[in-house]
């Protein structure tokens, strides 16, 4: 191939397989298998279809693996944005203002008017972690939040991948091995009533899951309670959408107590759920707002943690006060300040905006989530629930006492829908016992015929491995 770009386009089979085993350690993922089986190496993508390096075309039902290419793949229009904004200014750091920065916080504060100030990093965790640095920070200068520095998080929700905010995921597989992990975080159920954790069923258990956090409040003493941080709708943990009673409550424990609410929108936000944001199918108003790859599609690495004023104006400190001067929030994050990937996630929203794609997820969501329900009198489908283009099928291996299937008879299924071309994903290293939720969050410019592709494989691998 012989253009400016050959250094990166030009490949031969043979040597990116044998680079792939002999150098690249992938992520999550068990590698004893690439001794004997190939790794599937991916070289091109055009809307929801990806190719790998074998010619062989795949329908991708995961967005990218993780939800995040939103407004699907191939687009020239943020490849052109991205190279322009690198031409003309790639980088300074985040300590001073770029156009990019001040156009994509104004536009975000457009989109979150209720919200007062927006700050940048680079990945959700990060923008998770930069949460929990103001709640300790504020529980240290603030006077009425002195001692508040405890971070409540939800059972089955998860934060991100550093130590700090895996301290704070409901997911033992993740946490495994990791510890010992940082102090002052404590979990709270999780608001799944396929399989309740109290046993009970909604109505009848007046939302015991929410209610429950007073109790956990009150027995760690309030004074020592700062945040509580949970996802709109469960991701990773299984697709969980709280009941329309769980927010409200939710949100007046956190008030009576003076615990900030932060919403983890890294994977719910941008369209993925049938809204801009997750948390907008809700009666809530959290303090702070974390947002990350639907942001700018995964084209570029982009995070940011987004605040009330009120939040902010607690490190409004007077520099001339030797009391005050470290009042200030003292966080950096060198990729923050990236030009390029501002540019490609304010033209990520100008497409979303053009092209009506929230409004396409909820309308496909809602067809998906009916063509979906089909699979539901099948003895091995428990459970079919989400929102949008963001659907869960919970597999069982009995449907009576709901009985988790094996890890192996899920990865069954799962290659049974590539055979078929369909790429799905499924809960992953998270529960254990129950990874056993297919996920469906295609990009957000999926077609009825492609959702009817991605259904029908999907049965198909099912009748395949339970009969
Ligand atoms: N929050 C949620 C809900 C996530 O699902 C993830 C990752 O999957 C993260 C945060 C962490 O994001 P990142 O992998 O960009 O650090």
């Amino acid at each position: 191939m012989d253009t400016p770009l050959s250094h990166v386009l030009d490949y031969g089979v043979d040597e990116m397989v044998g680079g792939d085993k002999n150098y690249l350690w992938h992520h999550i993922k068990p590698h004893k298998c690439f001794q004997d089986q190939e790794q599937m190496i991916i070289v091109a993508g055009k809307g929801l279809t990806v190719t790998d390096i074998r010619g062989r075309q795949y329908l991708d039902a995961t967005s990218g693996g993780v939800w995040c290419v939103n407004v699907g793949y191939g687009r020239d229009s943020i490849a052109d944005a991205v190279a322009a904004q690198m031409k003309q200014m790639a980088y300074f750091a985040g300590s001073v203002g770029t156009i990019p920065s001040i156009k994509l916080s104004g536009k975000l504060m457009e989109l979150l008017p209720a919200m007062g100030k927006v700050y940048f990093s680079n990945s959700g965790s990060e923008a998770n972690e930069k949460s929990y640095k103001l709640i300790r920070q504020a529980s240290t200068i603030d006077p009425d939040r002195k001692g508040k520095y405890k971070i409540l998080y939800r059972d089955r929700d998860y934060h991100g991948t550093t130590i700090a905010v895996l301290a704070s995921s409901g997911q033992a597989e993740r946490k495994k091995d990791f510890g010992p992990f940082p102090e002052g975080f404590v979990q709270i159920p999780h608001c799944l009533c396929y399989r309740c954790p109290f046993g009970e069923t909604y109505p009848d258990c007046q939302i015991r899951c929410a209610r429950a956090v007073e109790e956990i409040i009150l027995k760690e003493g309030p004074e020592s309670v700062g945040g509580l941080i949970v996802e709109p709708i469960t991701a990773g943990g299984g697709i969980i959408v709280p009941v329309d009673a769980y927010f409200p409550i939710l949100q007046e424990i956190c008030r009576k107590y003076g615990v900030f609410l932060v919403i983890d929108e890294v994977v719910a936000g941008f369209g993925r759920t049938g809204r801009f944001f997750g948390h907008q199918h809700f009666d809530v108003d959290p303090d702070m707002i974390t947002l990350a790859k639907g942001m700018a599609s995964a084209y570029e690495p982009i995070s940011a943690t987004v605040v009330k004023q009120h939040i902010y104006d607690l490190f409004l400190n007077d520099p001339a006060d030797p009391d005050q001067r470290m009042h200030f929030f003292r966080d950096i994050s060198t990729y923050g300040g990236c030009t390029g990937a501002m540019a490609a996630s304010l033209e990520n929203i100008r497409i979303m905006e053009a092209e009506n794609l929230t409004e396409n997820s909820r309308v496909m969501g809602d067809y998906l989530f009916d063509r979906l329900q089909e699979l539901a009198d099948h003895p091995a489908v428990g459970d079919v629930r989400g929102k949008g283009l963001f659907l869960g099928v919970e597999l069982v291996a009995d449907k009576a006492d709901k009985r988790p299937p094996s890890e192996a008879q899920m990865g069954a299924v799962v290659d049974a829908a590539k055979a078929e071309g369909v790429l799905l994903g499924r809960t992953n290293s998270s529960l254990p016992g129950l990874n056993t939720t297919l996920y469906f969050a295609p990009a957000l410019v999926i077609t009825k015929d492609e959702a009817d592709r991605m259904v029908a494989a999907t049965k198909k691998g099912i009748q395949q491995v339970f009969g």
